[in-house]
């Protein structure tokens, strides 16, 4: 999906101007990808009518190009889609309840234990019950898994009844000073009554105060009907997208909470007992449409540039007056926008960019550069090229590096002014044939 969407968009992308035209021939190929992403129709034909009537009626900002509006409205139609904002879990009661609904196979088992183990995490002592009498092994399973993250586990063997089973695992995790009790449950290979009735039962004796339908997201459109008459049976409080990782179209993800109108809460992103993620739908649809986080690094961008301090250093750059002192200030203004690793990861395509995960900026690099630069005379900052051996030793000396850091330092500045020079005569040209801003 992500592909398909990145293309459909990337036409718009930078483009200066951009026509009603412009706009229906994007929101086709749109259509197109979400619909062999296998999101819901229903839910595709709001979404497009949705972005198209607020692109083409869309003021253009000015520090945006138009293109990238409309891509803005696109992001923000996909979060609103998701849910908008985190849905988080309303846990009230003492001890809480979260009762694990869902077919077999979707990942309960497995989600209750990385429930548990994220929910421990932020200081809370949560108790699994093995509620799955039916399938075996299932009660062992959950009792490997409580050992390995060293969670304690409430069961009755499969004899008993799994109302009873809740109940008293309850009433245990409540002696035993539990304030959360996560209730595994038994599911089914396709929906039937007895399931539903066995599950209405435990809910109706319980009353949780999470009940997490557990869907797996390869199994797309299936996923969300499995969710709708799961919702129409039980009123959930949520449901739990397993196997995101695995799944490459996201209609799941994108339908799932339109046609239930249920949040999404949590996504598990693999086998590990760590692989469970609250569900951010901002986040979803930044990847999804795999441009990263490139709009709150526009905002970012912007809060923290001085447009002033922009202006004067672009006409520096352009006379040739760039000193030490603007580097300075520059590598500020940088850094105030966050760490250099974070900022890259939000740079559109940075995804795709091999290797780059493997790219750490070296904050300690930076810090030594600005040592360096602090240790200059307002004359060496601004007139490099005095800086002879000697003051090259006593700069070192001074910032408490080498005299080949020093060194570095000064050949990287002289070539950055170097390539302004080239770079200003480029877009002087450019400016002249009207391709500039
Ligand atoms: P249950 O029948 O609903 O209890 O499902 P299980 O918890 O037993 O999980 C079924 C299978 O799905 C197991 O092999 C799990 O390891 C796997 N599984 C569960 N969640 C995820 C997930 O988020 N990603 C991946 N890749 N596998 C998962
Ligand atoms: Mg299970």
């Amino acid at each position: 999906l992500s592909e398909r969407l990145q293309s459909a968009l990337q036409k718009l992308r930078g483009k200066g101007k951009v026509n009603e035209a412009d706009v229906k021939a994007a929101m086709r190929e749109v259509r197109l990808a979400l619909l062999e992403a296998d999101v819901n129709f229903k839910v595709v034909k709001e979404f497009v009518s949705k972005v198209s009537e607020r692109a083409v009626g869309q003021e253009v900002l000015k520090s945006l190009t138009p293109g990238q509006q409309v891509i803005k409205v696109v992001n923000e139609e996909l979060t609103q889609l998701m849910g908008g904002s985190q849905a988080k879990l309303s846990l009230t009661s003492k001890p809480s309840v979260i009762m694990m609904v869902g077919l077999q196979g979707a990942g309960k088992t497995t989600t209750a234990g990385k429930l548990a183990h994220y929910l421990r995490k932020q200081n809370k002592q949560p108790l699994l019950v093995a509620g799955d009498v039916y399938r075996p092994a299932a009660i062992r399973q959950l009792e490997v898994l409580g050992e390995q993250i060293d969670i304690p586990v409430f069961s009755m063997g499969d004899q008993e009844n799994p109302v009873t089973i809740a109940e008293k695992g309850i009433a245990h995790g409540k002696e035993e000073g539990h304030d959360v009790v996560i209730v595994d449950t038994a599911g089914r290979l396709h929906i039937d009554e007895t399931m539903m009735d066995e599950l209405k039962a435990i809910r109706q004796e319980v009353s949780p105060d999470e009940v997490l339908l557990v869907v797996d997201a390869m199994t797309g459109q299936d996923a969300v009907n499995v969710a709708e008459n799961f919702n129409r049976e039980m009123a959930l409080t949520g449901v739990v997208l397993t196997k995101l990782d695995g799944d490459t179209r996201g209609g799941a993800a994108l339908s799932v909470r339109a046609v239930t109108d249920c949040p999404v809460k949590f996504a598990g992103m693999g086998e590990k007992v760590d692989a469970l993620e609250p569900f951010h739908p901002e986040r979803m649809a930044s990847r999804i449409l795999g441009m990263g986080d490139v709009l709150t690094l526009i905002e970012k961008a912007q809060a923290n540039v001085d447009q002033e301090k922009a202006k004067d250093l672009e006409r520096k750059m352009r006379t040739q007056q760039f000193t030490f002192d603007d580097f300075l200030d520059q590598m500020d203004q940088v850094r105030n926008m966050g760490p250099l690793d974070e900022i890259l990861g939000m740079m559109p395509g940075a995804g795709q960019m091999k290797g780059l995960k493997n790219l750490q900026v070296d904050e300690k690099q930076l810090t030594k550069v600005e040592a360096i630069i602090r240790s200059m005379t307002p004359e060496e900052k601004q007139h490099p090229d005095i800086i002879n051996a000697s003051r090259r030793r006593r700069l070192a000396a001074g910032s408490g590096t080498t005299v080949q850091d020093v060194n570095r330092l000064i050949k990287q500045f002289m070539d950055m002014k170097k390539m302004m020079k080239q770079f200003s005569s480029m877009t002087k040209g450019k400016k002249k044939k009207g391709m500039g801003r």
